[in-house]
């Protein structure tokens, strides 16, 4: 057992603070106040080769692991969480399954410029009638001449308005109910029509897209994986993803945890510092040794994968638990900090908005638990 990071791991780690320390951080406040998607922090993050981590050198990324990857999400969500959202769903739910899943040719054409960053991923499985229940949605895909013509409404699509490359799932056998008849397929932003910007209670650094598919022809090649496949891709995309929202979810928690730590050295009541109350030096106590599991179960997810092992339900359980101490360590800054806390003087409170959404993204807690539970009941 080696809980010590490779160099490798910790080159890429410290690539990835720096960065985040002096390009983001600064700037995550007024994006957040602003709403602004800041495109170009992707062009230098690809830069960097921080777009593409955990993708082959052959195309075009960085060669690094899975590690290394969460290593990085984690310290792109510290500065900013909206930032650390679209690089995760970028990377892990849009350019990791044409790794995995796609032909020669797919992973030549579109695999390269997501890694450099020049062009972002989506993913696009959510329907207005289908989010946990995703084998029930009702995009179709259907055979015409050279290729599908696919129709269909897509909801909340991370990076929807900004992509040019979309995994998107549809039901290419209309006789199939449920996940078996459903296929996944590459597209271009010019198949969808992007219909609406979400607003949201956090993440406004992140764009969150309704799309519309109004019957876009794409050729035949464009099928990632077989037919009837799509399930299985989507799944385990997720299985990965998933430890990717959990780092998320850790970034969140530990900015909680620096800025109630700096304010509890600063400020002074009752003529000490609040740091000096012991019900101030537990909460941050608390949160310190809640973040250091969270930690460990995700890097714990994400070893595992990297190693080819199982790691549906271990990814799971880091989701379902780094996502509760988001929430909770997020929520216990603002009590450190008092009124400032409710207030916008401090990112506290934007913390506390940005948490609450691991809770629910790529699979809610609920169904983190029904995952797990799956898996230690199986047999049984
Ligand atoms: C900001 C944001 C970004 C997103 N990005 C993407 C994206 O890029 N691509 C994409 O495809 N989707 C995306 N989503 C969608 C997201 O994955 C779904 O919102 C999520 O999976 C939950 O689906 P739902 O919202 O339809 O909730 P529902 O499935 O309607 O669930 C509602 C409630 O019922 C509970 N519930 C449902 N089924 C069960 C069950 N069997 N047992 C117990 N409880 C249950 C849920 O846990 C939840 O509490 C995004 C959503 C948001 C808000």
């Amino acid at each position: 057992m080696d809980f010590a990071l490779t160099n490798e791991q910790r080159e890429i780690q410290a690539l990835a603070r720096e960065f985040a320390e002096s390009e983001i951080a600064p700037h995550a406040g007024d994006w957040d106040r602003e709403h602004r998607f800041p495109r170009e922090v992707f062009a230098k993050l690809g830069e960097l080769g921080l777009m593409g981590v955990c993708v082959p050198e052959e195309l075009a990324g960085a060669g690094a692991d899975f590690v290394s990857y969460v290593l990085v999400l984690e310290e792109l969500s510290r500065a900013d969480a909206g930032v650390g959202v679209t690089v995760a769903v970028h990377t892990s739910a849009a350019t990791l399954p044409i790794v995995t899943f796609g032909t020669e040719e797919q992973k030549q054409l579109f695999v390269p410029p997501l890694a450099r960053g020049e062009v972002l991923g989506a993913f696009a499985l959510t329907e207005p009638g289908s989010g946990s229940d995703a084998g029930s949605l009702r995009t179709t895909a259907v055979r015409e001449g050279d290729g599908w013509r696919i129709s269909g409404t897509k909801q909340w699509c991370t990076n929807g308005s900004h992509a040019s490359t979309f995994v998107v799932f549809a039901r290419t056998d209309p006789g199939t109910e449920g996940a078996r008849g459903v296929s996944a397929f590459l597209l271009d932003a010019d198949h969808v029509e992007v219909t609406r910007e979400e607003e949201k209670l956090g993440l406004h650094s992140s764009s969150t897209a309704d799309l519309r598919l109004d019957g876009a022809l794409v050729p035949f090649d464009r099928l990632l994986h077989e037919e009837r496949k799509g399930f299985a891709v989507a799944m385990a995309t997720l299985d990965g993803g998933r430890i990717g929202i959990a780092a998320q979810a850790v970034g969140i928690a530990q900015a909680a945890l620096d800025t109630a730590s700096a304010y509890a050295v600063e400020r002074e009541q009752f003529g000490s510092r609040i740091a000096d109350f012991q019900a101030i030096r537990f909460k941050l106590a608390d949160m310190a040794t809640e973040i250091a599991a969270a930690r460990q179960l995700t890097l714990r997810a994400a070893w595992l994968k990297q190693a080819g092992l199982p790691h549906g339900a271990e990814g799971a359980m880091a989701k379902l638990f780094a996502s509760r101490v988001a929430v909770r360590t997020s929520q216990e800054a603002i009590q450190v900090l008092g009124g400032y806390g409710y207030t916008r003087e401090f990112p506290a409170e934007r913390f506390y908005r940005d948490a609450k959404i691991t809770e629910i993204y790529e699979g809610t807690s609920e169904i983190q638990r029904i995952v797990i539970a799956r898996q230690l009941l199986r047999g049984l």
